[in-house]
C-alpha cells in the first residue's frame, strides 16, 4: 500500500510534474507566467498542453475540460475528449495550447443577469495558470475563469483573481512606502473549515425536501437532539470514519491539504478544515472538497449535506474563512512581529483590516448572504447579521493607548513606546475564545465567520481583499504626501481607530442587548439577503469596486440580480415542495390514521356499546383540527405563491420574505404539531430522530 506522501498529489500537474516533464525553457517561461503574470506564448502553451495530454493519458484520463464556476456557485464542466481521427482510420490523441489557454462553451444557459443576451451566447473560459491543472473522474480539469464576449466576468474566480491583484498592488505601495525593497508581492492566504452533514441514503430518498432543497421542511423536535453536547468532538463512529479516511485520500490525491476532521455540535455534524493556501487556490480546492464530499458519501450510502441548515432545532453548517496577507518572502503582514519595524507594519496592516470591514460591513455581509444562510446568521448559533471584529483584550488595549497617544502599559508592567519598542506578543490561544464574533482576530489571522457551509468561498474573500486594498490605496496616498513618514503612520493609526473604533466589540454576539448597542454605534444590521444584497448597487461601493478594477457597473448590476433570483428561487423551489409534500403525502398520511382510529372505535363500540371512548375521540378531532389547518395553510402558501410580484426583482425577493416564509412557517408548524399527534406506522417519511441518529 502506497503512503500519504507517495501518492499526495498524485492527480495534480502540479510543480514537480512540470520540473520533470517539461524542457527547461518551457518550464521558466509558464513560472514566470504563474508568478509574475507574464503573457504566455502559444509555443510554450503547446508544449504544456502536451505535456499536461501525456501525464493525464497515463494516468487513465480520457477527456479534458475547462473546469469553472459560473454564478450558480457550484462548478461546471464541459468534457471533450483528446481523440482525434488519423488517416488511416485509427485515432491519435491530441490537446492544443490553445484547447488549454481558451475554451468556447455554449453558455446560455448560465445565470450572466443580463450580461449576455441569449442570442449572443458565447462565453469564454480562460485558462488561470495560477491553480494546477487535475485529473478527476478520467478527465483532465484545467482551472479558467468564465466570461462574456466583452470580457464580462460571468464567474466567481475572475472578481476573485482581480481583488488579488488590487490588494497586491496597494499592499506592495504600502509596503515600499515603509522602506521594504525586498518583497515583490504580496498574496492572501486563506484557509476555510467546513462544516457539513452527513445522513443514511436510504432515508435520504424518502424525503422530497432533501431531495429537492437540500434540508428539511417538515420535522417536529427529537426527543433527543444536541443538548448534551455529547456529539462535539465526540469519538467518531465507525461508518463515519471510514468515510473520513476515502475522502482524505480523495482529497490528498487531488493535493488538498485535508488537515483536521471532527465532529460539530449537532447530530450527525461533521467539519474538515485543510491547511490554509493561496486564496484562489484554497477557493478552487474547497469547491472541489464539498464536490468530492458528496461524492464520496454517495459510495458509503450516505448523504452529505452542505446546507446551511438542514434541521430546525439544531445548529447549522457555516464555514470559517482564516484569512492573512503575506509576502512573498515569508513574512505574515498580520504577524505582530518582534522589532519595532515589524509593529509598525503590523499595526498599519491591523488598521486596513479594521477600517475595510467598518467601511464596507455591508459587502462583507451581502457576500455570504443566501437563504440558506439567513436560517443562520442571528439565529444564537452564527454570528449576528450585524458585522463586527473581536480583537482581543491586550490588542485593543494597545490601540486604545494609540487613540490616546499615550503609551501602552503590557499586563507584565513593562512600559513600551509604541513604534519603538516590541509590541508584546499575542499567543495566538489567547486571543481566539470569543466564539460569537463574526469577524476575530485569532493571532496572526482574522477568522471571517459569517459564511455558510454551501457558499462559495470567492465571494467573501473578494469583497474582503477589495477593502483592504481600499484602506491601503488611502494609506498610501497619505505617506506617497508626507513629509516625516513615521509620523505619519502615527497619524494614520490613531485617526483610524478614533475613526473605527466602533466596528470593535469582545463581548458576546449573541446577546440582544449587543444588536441594541450596535444600532447605537450606527453599524448595520440587514437581517436578509433582501435587505442587504441592494447594498451592492450603493454608491460607495460600486466607487470602490470599480475603482480597483475588481468589478465593473455592468457586472455589479448582473451580480445583484442573480443572487436575489437566487434567491427567490430557492424559496419559491421549498413553498412548492412543501405544498406537495403536505397535499400528497402528510394530509392523507394524518387522514388515513384518523380513518383508521374512527373505524377502530366503530368496532369497538360495535361490541362494547357502554364504552366513552375518550381517546379516539380526542384524536380524532385533534388529527381533524391539524388537518383543516394544515390544509388552509396549503392553500394559503399557495395563493402568495400566485400573488408573487412579476418583474422587479428586489420587489419580488421582499415579498418572497414577508409573504412566502411566514407561510411556510404556518404550515410547517401544524404539520409538525400532527406528525407528534400521528402514529409512528402511518407517518411517511423519516422522522428528525431517524435522519440525525441514523449514522453508526
Ligand atoms: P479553529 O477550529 O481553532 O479555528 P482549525 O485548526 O480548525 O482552528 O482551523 C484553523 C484554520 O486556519 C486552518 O485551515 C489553518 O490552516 C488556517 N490558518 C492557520 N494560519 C493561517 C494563516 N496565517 N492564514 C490563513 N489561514 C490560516
Ligand atoms: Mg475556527
Amino acid at each position: 500500500m502506497k503512503t500519504v506522501p507517495e501518492y499526495f498529489g498524485s492527480m495534480v500537474f502540479d510543480d514537480r510534474v512540470m520540473k520533470a516533464r517539461l524542457p527547461e525553457g518551457v518550464y521558466r517561461s509558464l513560472r514566470r507566467t504563474m508568478d509574475q503574470g507574464e503573457r504566455l506564448d502559444l509555443s510554450v502553451a503547446n508544449a504544456v498542453a502536451e505535456a499536461m495530454k501525456d501525464w493525464a493519458v497515463e494516468r487513465g484520463a480520457t477527456h479534458f475540460t475547462h473546469w469553472f464556476q459560473p454564478m450558480t456557485g457550484v462548478t461546471a464542466e464541459k468534457h471533450d475528449s483528446f481523440i482525434s481521427p488519423a488517416p488511416d482510420g485509427r485515432v491519435i490523441l491530441e490537446f492544443s495550447g490553445k484547447e488549454l489557454i481558451r475554451g468556447e462553451p455554449d453558455a446560455s444557459s448560465f445565470p450572466s443577469g443580463g450580461l449576455r443576451a441569449t442570442f449572443e451566447a458565447r462565453g469564454y473560459t480562460a485558462w488561470d495558470p495560477t491553480s494546477y491543472a487535475f485529473i478527476k473522474d478520467r478527465t483532465l480539469c484545467i482551472p479558467t475563469a468564465f466570461c462574456s464576449y466583452g470580457g464580462e466576468a460571468l464567474d466567481k474566480k475572475t472578481p476573485l483573481l482581480r481583488s488579488m491583484e488590487a490588494l497586491n498592488r496597494q499592499a506592495m505601495r504600502v509596503l515600499r512606502l515603509l522602506g521594504d525593497t525586498e518583497t515583490t508581492c504580496v498574496r492572501t492566504s486563506v484557509g476555510p473549515e467546513q462544516e457539513y452533514f452527513l445522513i443514511d441514503r436510504a432515508l435520504y430518498e424518502k424525503r422530497k425536501d432533501l431531495i429537492y432543497t437540500g434540508r428539511t421542511l417538515f420535522g417536529a423536535r427529537p426527543p433527543k437532539g444536541q443538548e448534551l453536547d455529547d456529539h462535539y468532538f465526540g469519538a467518531i463512529k465507525p461508518r463515519v470514519a471510514a468515510y473520513m479516511a476515502e475522502l482524505n485520500e480523495e482529497l490528498w490525491k487531488l493535493g488538498i491539504l485535508a488537515k483536521t476532521e471532527h465532529n460539530e455540535v449537532a447530530p450527525a455534524q461533521h467539519e474538515l478544515a485543510p491547511i490554509y493556501t493561496a486564496t484562489n487556490i484554497a477557493t478552487d480546492h474547497n469547491q472541489l472538497t464539498m464536490e468530492i464530499m458528496q461524492k464520496v458519501a454517495a459510495k458509503h450510502g450516505l448523504v452529505c449535506l452542505l446546507h446551511e441548515k438542514p434541521f430546525d432545532g439544531v445548529n447549522g453548517s457555516g464555514k470559517h474563512n482564516n484569512w492573512s496577507m503575506a509576502t512573498d518572502t515569508g513574512v505574515n503582514l498580520l504577524s505582530p512581529g518582534e522589532k519595532p519595524f515589524e509593529n509598525t507594519r503590523f499595526l498599519l496592516f491591523l488598521s486596513a483590516v479594521i477600517q475595510a470591514v467598518d467601511d464596507y460591513q455591508d459587502l462583507l455581509r451581502l457576500s455570504v448572504a443566501t437563504a440558506g444562510n439567513d436560517h443562520r446568521l442571528g439565529a444564537n448559533e452564527a454570528p449576528p447579521a450585524v458585522v463586527s471584529i473581536f480583537l482581543g483584550d491586550e490588542l485593543t488595549a494597545v490601540l486604545q493607548a494609540i487613540e490616546r497617544g499615550e503609551d501602552y502599559t503590557a499586563a507584565a508592567g513593562a512600559v513600551m513606546k509604541l513604534g519603538v519598542h516590541a509590541l508584546p506578543r499575542f499567543p495566538k490561544d489567547s486571543t481566539d475564545r470569543n466564539r460569537t464574533s463574526p469577524f476575530a482576530f485569532t493571532g496572526n489571522k482574522f477568522e471571517f465567520r459569517m459564511l455558510g457551509s454551501s457558499n462559495s468561498i470567492a465571494c467573501a474573500n473578494m469583497m474582503l481583499n477589495s477593502a483592504v486594498a481600499e484602506s491601503l490605496r488611502q494609506y498610501a496616498d497619505r505617506l506617497e504626501g508626507a513629509a516625516d513618514a513615521e509620523n505619519e503612520v502615527r497619524q494614520i493609526l490613531r485617526d483610524v481607530i478614533t475613526a473605527h473604533k466602533r466596528i470593535l466589540f469582545n463581548g458576546n454576539g449573541y446577546d440582544a442587548a449587543w444588536l441594541e448597542e450596535a444600532a447605537r454605534r450606527g453599524l448595520s444590521n440587514l437581517p436578509t439577503t433582501p435587505d442587504c444584497m441592494p447594498r451592492l448597487l450603493d454608491e460607495k461601493n460600486v466607487e470602490m469596486l470599480t475603482r480597483h478594477k475588481v468589478f465593473s457597473p455592468a457586472e455589479l448590476h448582473s451580480r445583484c440580480d442573480i443572487m436575489l433570483e437566487n434567491y427567490c428561487k430557492s424559496v419559491e423551489i421549498e413553498a412548492v415542495t412543501m405544498s406537495d409534500m403536505a397535499r400528497k403525502e402528510i394530509l392523507p398520511a394524518v387522514e388515513a390514521f384518523a380513518a383508521a382510529t374512527a373505524e377502530a372505535a366503530g368496532k369497538k363500540k360495535a361490541l362494547a356499546p357502554e364504552l366513552t371512548l375518550g381517546y379516539e375521540t380526542g384524536l380524532v378531532r385533534r388529527l381533524s383540527g391539524l388537518t383543516d389547518r394544515m390544509a388552509e395553510a396549503a392553500d394559503a402558501l399557495d395563493a402568495a405563491m400566485a400573488a408573487l410580484p412579476q418583474g422587479d426583482i428586489i420587489a419580488r425577493s421582499e415579498a418572497v420574505r414577508d409573504e412566502i416564509l411566514p407561510r411556510m412557517a404556518d404550515l410547517r408548524s401544524a404539520a409538525d404539531q400532527a406528525e407528534l399527534a400521528t402514529s409512528q406506522e402511518h407517518w411517511p417519511f423519516p422522522t428528525y430522530g431517524d435522519l440525525l441518529f441514523s449514522v453508526r
